[in-house]
């Protein structure tokens, strides 16, 4: 636990919420913050610590069992904090291994991560029942996170998060990009009635990651969602992904690029950089509101862009 306290005095907490002021068509109609969770923590950064920080807090078993991609910003965090923990932890990792691993696959090696290839074939059941009971069964009193450390107790450390907003903004609305929607689903649960939340999706999903949301949400909430009642407080926009998970367009790129150049903090093209070109665009057709104020949530990840 005392290693755990170490690790938490290392990390940015509440992280900055800071006006942000583009020269956008359209931003100076309404007012913007952006909530710094990327600047949590040069490697444990964004939704990903504030997800696994629950289950660290609660950690009682022997190991660590998770799954991820090449480039997974969650077994990143997850690494780095199962070393600084000394908590032993394996990665089950999506494909073969590569002649040219990874950064974020480097990284794991260096931090001493077990680490071990998986089909794609193998990797689509990560979720099944039976899968999950052959994995307990071979690594005996292990914790199983599913990807992206994207479970019910998730959900708590983005409600932190929002509380930490709400503490220093009176936001009309927040904006975060989905992929797997616990934080979408954090924010969601953590928002007061005049509140509402736009989730940005990065990959192809429509319906798809409306469910993922709600399957986190109290079910109390889940009456808020757009498709079964119009005093909605939550909805994705499904215009901005690019052509799917990881998809960049030239364009996009281009928009990262000028974005790292002239702006006060960075964004990488599989989650901030769709996010903010969609606050770009949803700026040029106003979107929103006159006086509007609005909190964009940088959820992290810049490792994944190396
Ligand atoms: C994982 C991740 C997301 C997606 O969050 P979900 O909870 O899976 O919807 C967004 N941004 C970054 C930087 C991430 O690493």
């Amino acid at each position: 636990m005392n290693d755990l306290l170490s690790l938490e005095a290392t990390l940015t907490l509440p992280s900055p919420c800071q006006p942000f002021a583009p020269e956008w068509p359209g931003s100076n109609k309404i007012n913007l913050w952006v909530k710094r969770d990327d600047a949590i923590h040069s490697v444990i950064s964004g939704n990903k610590w504030r997800k696994l920080q629950h289950t660290l807090k609660k950690f009682s078993h022997s190991q660590i069992v998770s799954f991820g991609g090449a480039y997974s910003n969650h077994l990143h965090a997850l690494g780095f904090a199962s070393k600084e923990l000394g908590i032993p932890l394996t990665a089950l990792v999506r494909g073969h291994e590569s002649a040219t691993p990874s950064p974020m696959l480097q990284d794991l090696v260096k931090w001493g991560v077990d680490i071990e290839f998986v089909d794609r074939k193998t990797y689509q059941q990560r979720n099944t029942e039976s899968y999950l009971a052959q994995l307990e069964r071979r690594f005996d009193s292990a914790l199983i996170i599913p990807e992206g450390g994207s479970e019910a107790s998730a959900i708590y450390g983005i409600q932190e998060m929002v509380r930490e907003v709400n503490s220093t903004v009176a936001f009309d609305t927040i904006m975060a990009p989905v992929a797997s929607g616990a934080t979408l689903s954090g924010i969601v649960s953590a928002l007061t009635p005049k509140q509402s939340a736009i989730g940005i999706g990065v990959l192809k999903g429509e319906g798809y990651l409306e469910n993922l949301v709600e399957q986190f949400l109290p079910l109390s909430d889940c009456a808020h969602s757009m498709k079964t009642n119009p005093t909605q407080n939550w909805n994705i926009n499904h215009s901005y992904h690019f052509g799917g998970y990881a998809k960049v367009t030239p364009e996009l790129r281009e928009f990262c690029d000028t974005f790292n150049r002239t702006m006060p903090f960075h964004i990488e093209p599989v989650y901030s950089g769709k996010l903010f070109w969609a606050l770009k665009d949803m700026l040029s057709k106003g979107t929103f509101k006159q006086g509007a104020n609005i909190v964009i949530v940088h959820t992290g990840g810049l490792q994944g862009a190396r």
